[in-house]
């Protein structure tokens, strides 16, 4: 069989990239067993310049850089292309924009998996642009999945974490039983499951050791990823 080649634009931040690198492999070799591996091409960003670009607005400049990441990986013979980041999805349009092979859009991928599930009033843990800027809710809206999001306390607490210690390498207890009781406080108003929306969550969080079900937006990323790369046809 001739597998397809997975573009990723990595490196927001290499923690979660490194998530998806191993991940993949392993995906395929359980699939396809002996020692076979995925065809990957990687193109790890600076995550700084990146860093830089999101706190000063800068998503035209952001979707520029991302969209001729993508372009190059396509030149270099990637067969689809994933944005290995929830935050920078939000300048996705760019990137397909830019390319001639298919997008895995992680948040379509994640509403399919909460669609099927039957879940319906997810709470969002992601970045402070996730859940304020509107595109994720608006993305899950038209998949009939009605996104809610912590308070303002709980919104800064989730992006401090995220970018103060999952994306530097740091995975806290404390940060950890924070990340828990919000979580338990979505519950007690109504919510029906928690998706780790952005691609860091998963090094702290266990989908099945929550007050809900939880939705890993990263392992389903790379599970659409290797159906993709394996598909038959
Ligand atoms: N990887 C993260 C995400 O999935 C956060 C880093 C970023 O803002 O790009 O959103």
């Amino acid at each position: 069989m001739e597998m397809r080649t997975i573009g990723l634009i990595g490196g927001m931040s290499f923690e979660g990239s490194a998530v998806y690198y191993r991940a993949i492999n392993e995906a395929v070799r359980q699939r396809l067993g002996g020692l076979h591996s995925a065809d990957i091409i990687m193109h790890s960003v600076d995550f700084q310049q990146i860093v830089d670009m999101q706190k000063s607005g800068r998503w035209d400049d952001a979707g520029k850089k991302l969209a001729s990441v993508g372009k190059g990986l396509t030149s270099a013979g990637a067969d689809c292309i994933l944005i290995c980041a929830v935050t920078m999805h939000l300048v996705a349009d760019a990137v397909e924009d830019a390319i001639d092979v298919p997008f895995i859009h992680i948040i379509d991928e994640t509403a399919r998996a909460l669609s099927a599930a039957g879940c319906r009033k997810p709470l969002l843990l992601a970045t402070r642009y996730t859940m304020e800027n509107g595109f994720y809710a608006e993305r899950m809206k038209r998949q009939g999945i009605d996104v809610i999001v912590p308070d303002p306390d709980g919104r800064t607490l989730t992006h401090n974490i995220i970018f103060d210690e999952l994306c530097a390498g740091k995975v806290l207890d404390g940060s950890r039983q924070a990340l828990i009781a919000l979580v338990e406080e979505a519950r007690q108003q109504g919510a029906d499951s928690v998706i780790f929306g952005c691609t860091e969550i998963c090094l702290i969080l266990e989908t099945d050791k929550l007050p809900l079900p939880g939705f890993d937006s990263t392992s389903i990323h790379i599970k659409a990823a290797v159906d993709f790369a394996t598909r038959n046809d």
